[in-house]
């Protein structure tokens, strides 16, 4: 039988308790439904990066040349933190062989559109971009459109390690 697709997901949309105010936002459509054809790599960034649970909310700050994640009321910036364990990640992730990454929309780290001055991209989810050009990305929000659904399915699946 053939293996299950491997996509990477924002844990928080599988329903864990990572979100900075300790909750979750599970989405029952893809942990339920897609989660029956596909295994999950979940990545929480703030919690494994160290930031703990709760934790202060954060926002993005600074130009979309040199964004800076930072926290919103004590405005500590956590930026450097976040890209040293970005990498060591992104590392672990590429020998998974992941074939796709479902994000958490609106977030400053996960947030794929609009998250910084109406374009800007979370600061976890550009470090992914940028070092898996080629790999399907999608927040769970456009993912509820389905053309965008459908295209993304397509993809992953060219995607896929010997696809
Ligand atoms: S959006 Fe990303 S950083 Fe925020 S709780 Fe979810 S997985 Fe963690």
């Amino acid at each position: 039988m053939d293996k299950k697709i491997k996509l990477g997901i924002s844990s928080c949309l599988l329903g864990e308790n990572v979100r900075y105010d300790g909750g979750h936002k599970l989405d029952h459509y893809l942990k339920d439904t897609i989660g029956k054809f596909v295994e999950w790599t979940g990545v929480c960034p703030e919690t494994e990066c160290g930031l703990g649970i709760p934790r202060e909310a954060m926002h993005l700050v600074g130009t979309v040349e040199s964004i800076r994640l930072v926290t919103r009321n004590s405005k500590i910036d956590h930026t450097d933190r976040m890209l040293k364990w970005s990498e060591k990640r992104l590392n672990e992730l590429k020998k998974e062989n992941i074939s796709g990454f479902i994000f958490k929309n609106n977030s400053p780290s996960c947030g794929l559109h609009k998250v910084f001055h109406k374009k800007g991209t979370g600061i976890f989810a550009m470090e992914v971009i940028k070092r898996f050009r080629a790999l399907p990305v999608e927040d769970e929000e456009r993912l509820r459109d389905e053309n965008c659904k459908k295209k993304f399915i397509k993809n992953i699946f060219a995607c896929k390690p010997n696809a």
